[in-house]
């Protein structure tokens, strides 16, 4: 099991670990600060700093599957394939050296997963822009898409004007929790028809952006800026009418 400190933390850009495995889904820590894909958001990349200086780099991060395929609490570190194939003594072994027990030094793509965080916490004010469903969701260091259920037309020019004003109001952005049954009793706070939250645990990982004015509360275990001013200039680069009862808002940074 690997403890997730960005869950607390998402400004966390490194962190001591240890290897506690190496298997064909990559490399497993003990601890580590490297977002796994999920809920529509990449999975991080970066670099793992080994103890003689030499360092592994992290073309991708995802949670780790038990042999049925569910997802197991692993957070699984994915180096190149010829990488994790010396690692996995499948192929003749280069220069990198790697064991369970291992000491690293665990550093995400810091810039990289800024811009994740920017665009993921952009998603949120567009769930206040646009009050509908959610059927699909996908941020990337590049671009990031989200899928509404609903028939009307959306205004591009509106939905970008309506952002700057949320970003520029400087909403505060803050990780809470609810138990199931609070959830239970508020179904409505699910904005999300394709991403259900994960229950059992006794808690659910809450986002709240604004104080006093509540700006959007939605369960999401994704990582998010800490105020709505770090967002910066988004924009609405394109509304696509994906299907007769699907509006997507796609989502780019100023050029
Ligand atoms: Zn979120």
């Amino acid at each position: 099991m690997t403890q997730d400190l960005f869950r607390t933390d998402s400004y966390l850009t490194e962190c001591n670990a240890t290897v506690t495995a190496i298997t064909a889904q990559g490399i497993v820590l003990d601890h580590t600060v490297f977002y796994p894909l999920g809920g529509g958001q990449a999975g991080d990349a970066g670099a793992l700093l080994l103890a003689d200086g030499s360092e592994i780099v992290i073309a991708d991060t995802r949670k780790g599957k038990a042999e049925d395929g569910s997802f197991n609490a692993d957070i699984c570190h994915l180096p190149t394939n010829d990488v994790l194939a010396q690692l996995l003594g499948q192929a003749q072994s280069g220069d990198i050296r790697l064991a369970v027990g291992d000491p690293v030094t665990a550093r995400i793509d810091w810039a990289r997963r800024h811009r994740l965080m920017r665009f993921h916490t952009t998603t949120h004010l567009l769930c206040h822009l646009v009050p509908q469903l959610v059927n699909g969701c996908s941020i990337t260091p590049d671009y990031a898409r989200l899928d509404f259920n609903m028939t009307e037309a959306l205004d591009k020019e509106l939905l970008t004007v309506g952002i700057a004003r949320l970003v520029a109001a400087a909403h505060p952005v803050t990780v809470g929790a609810i138990t199931d049954e609070e959830l239970d009793a508020n179904p409505a706070l699910v904005k999300s028809m394709s991403v259900q939250p994960p229950r059992g645990s006794g808690k659910i990982r809450t986002i709240r952006i604004g104080s006093v004015e509540l700006i959007d509360l939605q369960p999401c275990g994704g990582t998010h800026v800490a105020n709505t001013a770090e967002i910066g200039p988004v924009f609405v680069t394109k509304i696509e009418k994906k299907s007769a009862s699907t509006r997507r808002v796609v989502l780019g940074f100023a050029p």
